[in-house]
């Protein structure tokens, strides 16, 4: 080894050239160490390399920025959370289905590692994982470059008799929460390491204004992001203006909280969107001034029939919105696919979002929410974050376009290899540091022991089927039939 580096040479590479990305036929990579040395035509490529990868059939593209994701329990609210909801709550699967996750430390560190290998397979280079930050060792582990964002707060929600949201206040723990926090960020601070953090104050209904003053001060010492969820619910728009008089954006701005370093997790239901019924809050022209980040994750809101309005209005506002999963299926491929489909959907505009729209959320958008200039894009200096597709796969053909057979179409059978640091950790679609077919069946398991144990967690006696009645009714009887009477 001459420290030469690996010249991946491709039928497509996606380079980025400072102002856009764009598509080179016949690209090359040069990845030395963990960085990207030269992107550009494979032609133009007149320096050395210890070896030289030929895949004349793969896209390689940037690794894709997950802003947004639980991945210590998501996995655990599938088969749960679709095509149900509690009226009382608008739908929102919020306040009375978290009860039924329930994991021990053991369980939870395997459902960490299958939500990584999902998330992987998907294009996900970067996370920013709200929730896991007792488990470091595991996002370490699994190679991906990961934010981890402790969540403190000075009240939890409760709704004992599943009709009314209780605040259940307890300021001190909130204050002590973020003294926790901030040791955390203070051992992991972001930039050189894989593992990175920043400070979030959970929900916007449920932090004091001191709390989130703190965190901002907090914030600023410590040189970190913050993230908060916000206008993420109907009952939430109805608590804040009960209490402040406003809207959640007017009450983050009030307290100053906003600027260019925080991070809005959702922000669907502002004064923009038809049903928020709060036309006269500032919404648009706080987020068009204050810089603050949008975390977009269009699939847990739109198969609740709530969309944002719309992505395309807030990118052309100028508004920087980044991609998450939050919830599951943990793909951002998917993902992707719902932004783009559902800002033309709410907009009835097939212009309104396009595949780039979606694809300069998922990399450069995200990127730019963390400050980071050398992630979302393939670029000299830049971070070897890759993802290979192969776009002769049944997903991919034919292709002329590939981000937007990808964006529309792409699947994870499409991602062949994926790239962390200049660390292969996918190839021939598989992690490669964990037993995939392992993983499925211990979430098996572990969510199996979950709902047969959910009854008992919830104040009502309430099963995962009086909840979430199923699609059609389990069993079957001779005259289930129904031949004759
Ligand atoms: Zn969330």
């Amino acid at each position: 080894m001459n420290g030469g580096g690996t010249l991946y040479r491709a039928g497509f590479v996606i380079g980025h050239d400072g102002d856009t990305h764009r598509i080179i036929a016949d690209g090359a990579v040069l990845v030395r160490g963990n960085r990207v040395d030269y992107v550009g035509p494979a032609r133009d490529f007149s320096g050395a390399s210890d070896e030289t990868v030929h895949l004349p059939n793969h896209m390689i593209m940037p690794g894709l920025v997950n802003l947004h994701c639980h991945t210590t329990g998501a996995p655990l609210s599938r088969s749960l959370l679709e095509d149900s909801g509690n009226p009382a709550f608008f739908m929102s699967g919020l306040y009375d289905y978290g009860r039924f996750r329930k994991t021990d430390s053991e369980e939870t560190r395997e459902v960490i590692r299958y939500s990584l290998a999902e998330l992987l397979k998907s294009g996900a280079t970067t996370i920013v994982e709200v929730g896991g930050s007792d488990y470091v060792d595991v996002y370490r582990e699994s190679g991906i470059r990961t934010y981890l964002a402790p969540s403190y707060r000075s009240a939890a929600w409760d709704t004992p008799d599943g009709k009314k949201l209780e605040y259940v206040w307890d300021e001190e723990a909130g204050l002590a929460g973020l003294e926790r926090a901030v040791d955390f960020v203070s051992a992991h601070p972001s930039g050189e390491d894989l593992i990175g953090s920043m400070l979030a104050p959970a929900q916007v209904d449920t932090c004091t204004p001191e709390l989130l003053r703190e965190s901002r001060r907090a914030a600023d010492e410590l040189g970190c992001r913050l993230h908060i969820h916000t206008s993420q619910s109907h009952t939430e728009v109805g608590v804040m203006i009960q209490r402040h008089g406003g809207s959640s954006l007017e009450f983050l701005e009030g307290l100053g909280i906003l600027g260019p370093d925080v991070i809005l997790a959702h922000t669907i239901l502002t004064a923009d969107h038809p049903d928020s019924n709060i036309p006269w809050c500032r919404d648009g022209q706080i987020l068009e001034t204050s810089g603050a980040s949008i975390a977009h994750c269009p699939w847990v809101f739109g198969r609740r029939g709530t969309v944002m309005h719309s992505l395309g209005q807030y990118v052309r506002r100028g508004v920087n919105v980044g991609i998450g999963t939050d919830t599951f299926p943990q793909n951002m491929l998917a993902e992707m696919r719902w932004a783009a489909i559902l800002s033309k959907t709410a907009d009835n505009n097939p212009l309104s979002a396009t595949a780039g729209t979606a694809f300069d959320a998922a990399t450069v958008g995200g990127a730019r929410a963390l400050g980071r200039e050398d992630l979302g894009r393939l670029s000299e200096g830049a971070r070897a974050d890759m993802v290979f597709v192969d776009c002769l796969s049944f997903d991919m053909v034919p292709v002329r376009d590939p981000i937007r057979n990808l964006v529309y179409g792409g699947s994870k059978s499409s991602v062949d290899k994926v790239m962390v640091d200049g660390k292969m950790l996918v190839d021939g679609g598989r992690v490669l540091l964990w037993d995939e077919d392992r993983l499925a069946v211990r979430v098996q398991e572990i969510a199996e022991k979950m709902w047969d144990g959910a009854s008992a967690r919830d104040p009502l006696g309430r099963s995962p089927d009086d909840l979430s009645p199923p699609t059609y009714p389990f069993g079957w009887t001779e005259d289930a039939g129904g031949d004759e009477a």
